[in-house]
């Protein structure tokens, strides 16, 4: 069975300290096939030690050798680019200048804050501030400078990780129109939806919400990725193979992997 956690953070994100080695090892004794390192580049983040480009020459080389040394797993070169609107050129530069396997687009931002932040919620009530977040996603997809140099959209939902309100959940239900907007637009241009298993443990379930899944799938999309977001080794692979058979039960025949940024499909069963 493919098992592919496609959203790690290593040593070459500001945010973890993660050996590249230790996350593979700690892929592989959790039974992972693909792994992929999504490193963090936040273009303009508020916060200083994310507004930075990753050392891609170090990540190139290690990747390298981890692939001659473990050639049991996969092993991809991915990022995670976050939107913020006054940087989208900026960060849309630097993209179109590497090469990946596989780009994630993040919203971390609204208005200037990261979600995660408590200073994020600036009194709104809970659907306020959701409808913003979800407005910002819908206009990253929107934003043509970035739309050919990213693959899939990470943690819809991920505003629910702030903890901002008794329950955080962010359900298909709460806004059916402007998900429709999202998931059509992402379908429409080639693009496909990550679900992000860290929400069960920070937010209550997977990013995007499993009624946001099968409302994708009934949409008519079919690109899917699944990733940890591990920046700590006991988080690789973790919820890997029950988020696999969360997809399959919202109707999905297959799972998604990336190669130089050119999807392939295996079916999970
Ligand atoms: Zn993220
Ligand atoms: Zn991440």
């Amino acid at each position: 069975m493919t098992l592919p956690d496609y959203h790690v953070h290593t040593s070459y994100s500001p945010d973890s300290k993660m050996d590249p080695e230790e996350a593979v090892c700690a892929a592989i004794a959790s039974g992972v096939t693909d792994i992929c390192f999504t490193e963090h580049m936040d273009l303009g983040h508020h916060m200083e030690m994310y507004d930075r480009v990753p050392n891609f020459a170090g990540m190139d080389e290690t990747i390298f050798r981890l692939r001659e040394k473990y050639p049991e797993i996969h092993i991809g070169k991915g990022i995670e680019a976050g939107y913020i609107p006054e940087t989208a050129e900026e960060t849309a530069k630097v993209l179109a200048e590497q090469r990946f396997d596989y780009v994630l687009l993040s919203t971390h931002c609204v208005d200037g804050l990261d979600c995660g932040v408590p200073e994020s919620k600036r009194g709104q009530d809970k659907l306020t501030a959701y409808q913003k977040y979800l407005e910002t996603v819908y206009d990253s997809v929107m934003d043509e400078k970035l739309r050919p140099y990213y693959d899939c959209v990470s943690h819809i939902g991920y505003i629910a990780k702030g903890l901002h309100y008794e329950d955080n959940s962010l359900t298909y239900q709460m806004f059916p129109e402007l998900f429709d907007k999202i998931l059509c637009e992402i379908i429409k241009s080639g693009k496909g939806i990550e679900v992000n298993t860290s929400g069960i443990d920070r937010g209550g379930h997977v990013l995007p919400h499993p009624s946001i899944v099968q409302r994708y799938r009934e949409l008519g999309g079919r690109i899917i990725t699944i990733g940890s977001d591990a920046h700590m080794s006991r988080n690789v692979g973790a919820y890997i193979k029950e988020t696999v058979e969360m997809v399959a039960n919202a109707g999905f025949e297959e799972i998604t992997l990336f190669q130089n940024r050119v999807p392939g499909f295996v079916k999970i069963r």
